[in-house]
């Protein structure tokens, strides 16, 4: 997305893809207007490939400041380690310079940094009030995407559904959602798809709960949910879905719904079963 400030250009979240810088340099040009800063909502490398080949200072919320720098930090927190190579979709080597740090409620360009935790630790939307939009990042999906992963990517569930909740506010009070991966929606439409994620959610919990009436390790639980969420599985999309399956089991095991096992290997099932 393009903010127009101060008849200078804020590009948010500058991307990925092997022409892109050239694109958007392009497209400034040719609308006359110099690219001034860069802000990227969280530090997913598919947000922030292209930004140390764009000429203007990059700006990330402190929680990503070091996501966004360090190709390591990028793989432990999409994949929990040093990632296999080709197993993650955006992988590269590079570092990404960071200039600038915000805090949530900054403004930063006409922009207002809200929190909306959850998809990565310091996930954060871009409210731009003089144009009701609100540029969300990867804190909701487009129901495609949804269909292709079965559950969203995240790594605190508590913390996405809050944020869902927030944005269905935002929604209520007819701003236009913005998200990255997915189209742009208002009103109803808005209303529905935020409903939609908010559904996977607890789809994902309650099918993890009925699946640990047996003792289950948290690669099978990936395999099973795939099923049941008709994904065909390949071992990119199980092993980006662990993920999310660690930080649910964390929520579950915290509300002493679970307890762990040892059975040929770490194990999870229902507590007092
Ligand atoms: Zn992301």
């Amino acid at each position: 997305m393009v903010k127009i400030h101060d008849e200078k250009a804020v590009l948010v979240d500058p991307g990925q893809g092997s022409g892109r810088h050239k694109d958007l340099k392009r497209e400034m040009r040719k609308l006359g207007l110099e690219i001034r800063a860069q802000l990227t909502t969280h530090g997913h490398a598919d947000h922030v490939r292209v930004a140390p080949k764009i000429e203007a200072p990059l700006f990330a919320h402190r929680f990503e400041f070091s996501i966004v720098e360090s190709p390591l930090n990028r793989e432990i927190l999409t994949f929990g380690s040093k990632a296999p190579r080709g197993f993650l979709v955006s992988q590269f080597e590079g570092e990404v310079r960071v200039h600038g740090i915000f805090e949530w409620g900054d403004v930063l360009f006409g922009l207002r940094a809200i929190k909306l935790s959850g998809h990565s630790p310091g996930m954060t939307g871009f409210l731009d009030e003089e144009n009701s939009v609100l540029y969300a990042g990867d804190s909701f999906f487009g129901e495609r995407v949804l269909q292709s992963v079965g559950i969203p990517y995240l790594v605190e569930p508590e913390l996405f559904e809050n944020s869902i909740k927030q944005l269905q506010d935002y929604a209520d009070e007819g701003l236009l959602l913005i998200p990255s991966h997915g189209k742009a929606v208002k009103g109803d439409e808005a209303g529905k798809l935020l409903e939609f994620n908010l559904h996977r959610l607890e789809e994902a919990e309650t099918m993890i709960l009925k699946l640990l009436k047996s003792p289950m390790g948290i690669d099978e639980l990936a395999y099973r949910l795939s099923g049941y969420f008709d994904v065909s599985p390949t071992p990119q999309i199980l092993a980006l879905n662990l993920v999310p399956l660690r930080a649910f089991i964390a929520k579950l095991y915290n509300e002493e719904k679970i307890e762990a096992v040892m059975d040929r290997g770490l194990k999870w099932k229902l507590r007092g079963d």
